[in-house]
């Protein structure tokens, strides 16, 4: 037998008083325990352990099971029916339920690392009496002229915007040419306050990755001042005091 183009898809077992057929061909005996789904060729073949390791010469042979971790778990009924009479149908079930666990393993991943991120966020953020103490709408600051995003292209120009609820914005743009809005001074839920078309939040770079610079610069002047533009850090801070 070619073992380079069968593959070992899971090993099950089901009920004794359920038993299948295995489907090496001239066997047909009945199995419950250790049973191998194997695709081979364009084939889905149910076999026993027995005629498994014949066929392929030995248990091992395919390596583990790519589905079900190999334990030649019980099957339901409902699947052990599939099992005799559609096969491709429980092996489709099989690679979704993988497929639901993967999503379900990177979705936790994700929400780790966005824990992780406002964890780091809130221990990086300046404390809460020094902002007070600096000259409003200048938290954070260090020595002016000394950048205050790392990952900002040094020689571009900034866009202020002073909105009338209080609270302003500062259009950045990132060393990667994208456009950036952060939040100046930074306030609790600013994550949350654009309508998602302007961009996304990106917690990590503190502000918003415009996805339309114009409309997100409409948008901001409508609430608020007209943009005012500055060519370097320094007028920035300047003009902003
Ligand atoms: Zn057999």
């Amino acid at each position: 037998m070619n073992t380079t183009t069968a593959q070992l898809l899971a090993i099950v077992s089901v009920d004794s008083a359920q038993r299948v057929r295995c489907q090496n061909p001239g066997c047909g005996h009945s199995v419950y325990r250790a049973i191998h789904v194997v695709r081979d060729g364009g084939e889905l073949l149910v076999l026993g352990s027995t005629c498994f390791a014949k066929r392929y010469g030995s248990a091992q042979a395919l390596g583990s099971a790519s589905h079900g971790g190999g334990t030649g778990r019980v099957l339901t009924e409902q699947e052990r029916e599939l099992l005799a009479h559609n096969t491709a149908e429980l092996v489709a079930r099989f690679e979704a339920e993988e497929r639901r666990k993967a999503e379900e393993q990177a979705a936790f991943v994700a929400e780790i690392k966005a824990r992780e991120t406002h964890f780091v966020r809130m221990l990086t953020a300046p404390a809460l009496p020094a902002a007070a103490a600096r000259p409003p709408g200048l938290p954070g600051l260090g020595r002016a002229g000394v950048p205050h995003w790392p990952w900002m292209k040094p020689t571009a120009s900034f866009g202020y915007f002073k909105l009338h609820d209080g609270s302003a914005w500062v259009r950045v743009l990132h060393q990667n040419g994208q456009h950036v809005l952060v939040p100046w001074p930074v306030f609790e839920g600013w994550d949350e306050a654009l309508p998602g078309h302007l961009g996304r939040p990106d917690l990590d770079l503190g502000g918003y990755v415009l996805a339309n610079v114009q409309a997100a610069v409409a948008y901001l002047q409508k609430l608020g001042q007209p943009c005012k533009v500055f060519g370097n850090w320094r007028e920035l801070v300047a003009g902003t005091r």
